[in-house]
């Protein structure tokens, strides 16, 4: 059977645990990752019985062949794709929907034209549970993709000089990872220079990057449709102490965080690891977000790795270890690599050396 017949078949029985008479698959990634679609506009509806691809005329042809060998039909519609759902629902009673998902105009629009007495009902995660586990082919899309971003940040040092603006260098970037066959970013590149790097989710400006300070670069990139993620620090000049001081705490809370990741571990007990080791160096209060966050088709999956989460982990799971410690006016540390949890621990996937690299 094809991945992605079972793909469906999964959601077949997953919806039939929750007495579900079909699936409606609203969300691109989900949509994508059942039956191979990478359009941009799409609604999978799976019956008991039957799998339709609903997409408008642009797609006729890219639809049919990359939802070949997945047993979906496609059926091309003519203006809004929640227009054709509901002669395809009758008789049907219990319908589920992406309750997390679903733009609510959709969700009237269904909810109105409903046939009489079926409901709708929340799918919850079914799908993004699935999704955690990556199959063998999917980790080594990933692989492919930590690969090209590590290369091309590689690259784009070598390219560096001394006045560039954060812009300039987050360009470089991405021109690299284009060249090494990245489908694009999986997110906004990261370049920040010394007080811009305490902002987690800094934009890079017109900073020059100039002088002596530390520089953070958070990066991904979409390859084969499957993300990495990767941040890394560099010094421009000679460190301080005081930053040396902060690299070092931080680096000790990332590789506790790589060495807490087993299959059987908890997520947050993943989170605890490295919120522990930035407690003993008095930095809990500078560490402001959660320790990591699978990744796949999309940049942000689950599990989230944060405080008392309760997933476990389990083989096959692709997911970032990414402590930071920000100091507002001075700078912030952050250092993420993207890992597997394997049978029997952990295998960082990230190449790129996590020693304060100074420029
Ligand atoms: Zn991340
Ligand atoms: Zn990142």
């Amino acid at each position: 059977m094809s991945t992605l017949k079972q793909r469906i078949r999964l959601l077949r029985e997953d919806a039939a645990a929750m007495k579900l008479d079909a699936a409606i698959v609203t969300s691109l990634p989900n949509v994508r990752y059942l039956c191979g679609f990478t359009g941009s506009n799409g609604i999978l509806l799976v019956t008991a019985r039957q799998a339709t691809l609903f997409t408008d005329p642009r797609y006729t042809i890219q639809a049919r062949t990359e939802t070949a060998g997945s047993g979906v039909r496609v059926s091309i519609a003519k203006g809004s794709l929640e227009v054709a759902l509901p002669p395809r629902l009758a008789k049907m009673s219990r319908i589920g929907f992406e309750n997390s998902r679903v733009p609510y105009r959709t969700w009237e629009h269904l909810h109105r034209t409903l046939p009489l007495g079926a409901t709708l009902q929340p799918l919850n995660a079914v799908i993004e549970e699935r999704r955690m586990v990556k199959s063998d082919e999917e980790i080594a899309a990933i692989r492919a993709s930590v690969n090209v971003n590590s290369q091309a940040f590689a690259a784009a040092l070598t390219r560096f000089r001394a006045g560039m603006t954060e812009t300039d260098f987050a360009a470089e970037i991405e021109y690299q990872m284009r060249l090494l066959g990245a489908e694009k970013p999986a997110f906004e590149t990261i370049v920040a220079f010394r007080a811009n790097s305490a902002l987690p989710h800094a934009r890079p400006g017109g900073a020059r990057i100039d002088g002596n300070g530390l520089l953070l670069v958070d990066m991904g990139t979409f390859r084969g449709g499957y993300a990495s993620d990767m941040t890394r620090c560099v010094h421009l000049g000679k460190a301080g102490a005081k930053t040396r001081n902060l690299y070092k705490a931080v680096l000790e809370s990332q590789l506790a965080g790589v060495n807490a990741v087993a299959p059987g571990k908890l997520a947050g007990d993943v989170d605890k690891a490295a919120r522990d080791v930035l407690r003993k160096h008095g930095l809990d209060k500078a560490f402001i977000h959660s320790t990591g966050h699978g990744l796949g088709l999309e940049i942000h999956e689950a599990p989230r790795l944060g405080r008392g989460d309760g997933t476990f982990l389990r083989p096959g799971m692709a997911i970032t270890i990414e402590p930071g410690a920000y100091m507002e006016g001075t700078g912030g540390v952050r250092i993420e690599d993207t890992v597997l949890v394997t049978p029997t621990g952990v295998e960082i996937l990230t190449p790129t050396t996590k020693e304060l690299v100074i420029l």
